[in-house]
């Protein structure tokens, strides 16, 4: 019987083990988990014969499709652990004239908190709540620090959250205003990141930076399994992905296989792009030295603060994931993300967010360059709303006690 909800009824659950994604040891689920023994991200792994048993294609297109229509992907137990704001499925909007006619950007600026990082945190939270953390502490550029407050108050765990003092003023105080402890920091995420850690070795509190805890990466698998559903299990030619720590590709990457295992798709894929921005941009480097680590960015800099992350943990699970689609990682300049976010705003009503604009600029050059083809279809990634970002101001005063003629205006 279809429920009203995605969050009531009973919830299997078909978690098996996790996974050392560099060495494939196996862990225990039900347990506090951060880096795997080797130092690397830890995958959740699902049984997944049980999964296609016990579901369909046609049973979760009859479910409401919030994150949670996903829930025997996904690793809660117990639907009391969930903190829930509206995790609601983000449009395909097209942008027919500043992309062209087969581009749609999945906009994420819808989510609660405004930006994909929500679908990673909700999990992540839950499962912290699922698993008794009552303090957690983590770097951030704004965004991840915004969910993880709102989720993490909502759930009665206390943070600590700590930003390179030139995040967005916005992010900053949405954070402090939903309940954590926020602090300005004179270093970068990574910097900021080392401090979290130090913390989390003397036991003051959990870790949660990108991908040192295992269910983030399930959050934002959702991106994958969604986009699958929405164009009718035909997976779209090419995603341009704005590139931090990389857990969005990492997680769809990993749910397009659980597709394929589910009988849900075939075998084809996508060709990942994972888009930086040339003042930041060493998963660019590292695929262009064909390497399988990236070394740290030095000086790293750009208006796209979602992806000016120096050095990715998870770096080597990005590069495979671009490498085994046939994708690239590719790096834009400032003016094309300035020139791409105005266009799209300008031209289609649509305000993305410059990681949004970074992605659209990378479009343009791979269609220049013959990489993809202006017949193919392509999904561009909006992660965050631009409403929370600094706007250029295009505004003319208008004296209502000295009226110009109307015309003019
Ligand atoms: C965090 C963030 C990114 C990067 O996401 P990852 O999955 O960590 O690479 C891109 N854009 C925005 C707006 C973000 O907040």
């Amino acid at each position: 019987m279809a429920h009203s909800s995605n969050l009531e009824g009973e919830r299997p659950n078909f978690v098996t083990h996790l996974e050392c994604s560099m060495t494939g040891e196996r862990y225990e689920a039900g347990q506090l988990h951060g880096l795997s023994r080797a130092g690397r991200p830890l995958l959740v792994r699902y049984d997944l014969d049980g999964v296609a048993r016990a579901l369909s294609r046609a049973d979760v297109g009859q479910r409401p499709t919030d994150l949670w229509r996903w829930r025997e992907l996904l690793p809660v137990k117990h639907a009391e652990n969930i903190v829930s704001l509206g995790e609601v499925e983000t449009p395909l909007v097209p942008i027919p004239l500043s992309g062209g006619p087969n581009v749609l950007v999945k906009d994420e600026g819808r989510l609660p908190t405004g930006s994909f990082k929500a679908r990673g945190l909700v999990m992540a939270v839950a499962m912290a709540k699922e698993l008794g953390v009552t303090r957690i502490a983590m770097p951030t550029n704004g965004n991840a620090g915004a969910a993880l407050a709102a989720y993490a108050t909502r759930a009665a765990i206390e943070t600590v959250v700590l930003c390179p003092d030139d995040t967005p003023e916005v992010n900053i105080r949405e954070i402090a205003a939903q309940g954590a402890r926020v602090y300005r920091v004179n270093g970068l995420i990574d910097e900021c990141g080392a401090i979290v850690g130090r913390g989390a070795a003397e036991g003051l509190w959990f870790d949660f930076s990108t991908l040192k805890e295992p269910y983030r990466i399930e959050g934002k698998k959702t991106m994958g399994l969604e986009l699958a559903a929405q164009l009718g299990w035909k997976l779209p030619q090419a995603i341009f992905y704005p590139t931090g720590g990389g857990t969005g590709l990492i997680g769809m990457w990993k749910a397009f296989d659980e597709l394929e295992q589910l009988g849900w798709i075939g075998p084809e894929r996508p060709k990942m792009y994972a888009v930086q921005a040339s003042g930041c941009a060493p998963i660019v480097k590292a695929f262009d030295d064909g390497v399988e680590h990236a070394e740290r960015w030095e000086n790293a800099h750009t208006v796209a603060m979602g992806i000016r992350v120096p050095k990715a943990v998870g770096d080597f699970l990005i590069l495979r994931a671009v490498r085994e689609s046939g994708g690239a990682a590719l790096a834009v300049d400032e003016d094309e993300i300035i020139r791409a976010t105005a266009d799209s705003a300008a031209q289609d009503g649509l305000l993305l967010c410059p990681e949004g604009g970074a992605t659209l600029a990378a479009y343009r050059r791979a269609l220049a360059v013959g990489m993809v083809d202006a017949g193919d279809e392509v999904v561009l990634f909006n992660c965050a709303t631009g409403l929370k970002y600094p706007l250029d101001d295009r505004s003319k005063i208008l004296d209502k006690d000295n009226l110009p003629n109307l015309s003019e205006l």
